[in-house]
């Protein structure tokens, strides 16, 4: 069957010039929303002295402070549950997700009927980018909880017009027995998944991951997916096309960007329904979306009815790949996450993000299998970056000591850091069912 080629051709093909001119009008009745109706938008508004006339166009955004995780858990400790900060009446609301904050305390994202279509239009056009159609089947492996992801993604795919098998994680056994009954196309889960399931194929029922047909791998929650070396170790083990997707934030939008066929960054999809700033996180300076540029994304929704959000800060560092429209004919920017901030190291003064360091752990295969742990046994800045890294079952043991000299200067090279290569069998780190933990921390009270 053919199908269309974009799931909205006019909103993902529109020049930038007729975007912005949607995106300011949809800006001005957002904040005009917030302030008539979320008494935390406008306690920050009357802080700031900000009147309704001063935000017209998308450079005023910049007029108007910050939105942050903790404020919002502040503002809904005070006011239980869900703070000044919800907008619209109680009544209206269909849905309530959370997302771990700092103290153990849920922050509370809610949806009405307007936000539930918001999200499973932006969703469906990004699967859609990602390659997924109304004729895939598709075992679905995130966490159906309280989080955004599991759920929201699996009513996007159904909003695109999929057949969605919720298996969840931690299910790998009933995957494998109903993938040989029900034989999907696609599986959506973590990068290091397939890397976990296929070890346990191979040991447990002796046969081989292609053996199962899947034929697209759309992968989110990691970035490891737009790593190529990662992304061709999985095509390898598996035989399907693997493709970064479902790029997210649990507060602003389950999924709102994905890799096109081209594979060359992923293609923002959030056209009328988010603004993009892109900030640099020490000064807080906005910086021009250009290639090349870096920094912390910062989004704004434009239509969001329960829990809207002004200027809010990710805490997700991006580099835009290219604003040029794409050989996909979509015109949308295209960004590689660079990592969370949360998850930044800091070596002698260098800061690495551990994608960093698993891309280059990557690049040095087939000497290793791809595995590694990134061992930290204290907090805060260290002087040297302890490794665990798998070899690969040919090399031979009296190599072993070249070759752990050889890692430690291409980590010198690519990354300016120094690190203690501690070299391990293939097979004796773990794979892993759920999130891949790379970080081990092995100091008091973790
Ligand atoms: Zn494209």
């Amino acid at each position: 069957m053919s199908w269309k080629k974009y799931w909205d051709e006019e909103l993902e093909t529109m020049s930038p010039s007729k975007l912005e001119v949607l995106e300011e009008k949809k800006l001005r009745q957002q904040i005009e929303y917030c302030f008539a109706t979320s008494s935390f938008y406008r306690d920050k508004m009357q802080l700031a002295g900000i009147k309704l006339e001063d935000i017209q166009c998308k450079q005023d955004l910049s007029k108007f402070p910050f939105t942050t995780k903790d404020e919002i858990r502040e503002n809904q400790e005070t006011e239980s549950p869900y703070g000044g900060y919800l907008s619209s009446s109680p009544e209206k609301l269909k849905r309530v997700h959370g997302t771990s904050g700092t103290t153990g305390r849920f922050i509370l994202t809610c949806f009405t009927q307007n936000d539930v279509r918001v999200a499973a239009e932006c969703g469906a056009r990004s699967l859609w980018t990602a390659g997924m159609r109304p004729d895939d089947t598709v075992f679905h492996v995130f966490n159906y909880s309280i989080y955004v992801g599991g759920l929201t993604d699996h009513l996007s795919a159904e909003y695109l017009g999929a057949t969605v098998v919720p298996i969840g994680v931690g299910q790998s056994q009933a995957f494998i027995s109903l993938a040989k009954d029900i034989q999907p196309t696609v599986i959506t889960s973590t990068p290091s998944y397939p890397v976990y399931l296929a070890k346990k194929l191979r040991d447990e029922y002796g046969m081989e991951p292609k053996e199962l047909g899947l034929k697209k791998g759309l992968f989110g929650g990691e970035p490891g997916a737009g790593i190529p070396a990662t992304r061709k170790r999985l095509e390898e083990m598996w035989g399907f096309e693997a493709r970064d997707a479902n790029y997210g934030l649990g507060e602003v939008l389950a999924i709102f960007a994905s890799e096109c066929e081209a594979e060359d960054g992923l293609h923002f999809c959030g056209q009328g329904a988010l603004i993009v700033e892109l900030i640099d996180p020490d000064t807080a300076d906005v910086k021009k979306i250009e290639a090349g540029a870096e920094g912390e994304l910062v989004l704004t929704t434009l239509e969001r009815e329960a829990t809207p959000l002004i200027r809010y800060r990710t805490r997700d560092f991006v580099r835009v790949v290219t604003t040029e429209p794409c050989s996909c004919g979509r015109t949308s920017f295209r960004f590689k996450v660079i990592g969370r901030s949360d998850d930044m190291l800091w070596v002698r003064g260098v800061n690495v993000f551990p994608k960093a360091i698993e891309e280059t752990v990557m690049k040095l295969r087939p000497q290793v299998t791809g595995e590694h742990q990134i061992i930290l046994d204290r907090e805060g800045a260290i002087d040297i970056l302890p490794l665990k890294i798998e070899y690969a079952e040919h090399i031979e043991l009296n190599h072993l000591d070249k070759l752990r000299k050889f890692i430690e200067d291409r980590f010198s090279d690519e990354l300016r850091v120094t690190t203690k290569v501690e070299l391990v069998p293939s097979g004796s780190l773990p794979t892993f069912e759920k999130k891949a933990k790379r970080i081990k921390k092995v100091f008091k009270g973790e």
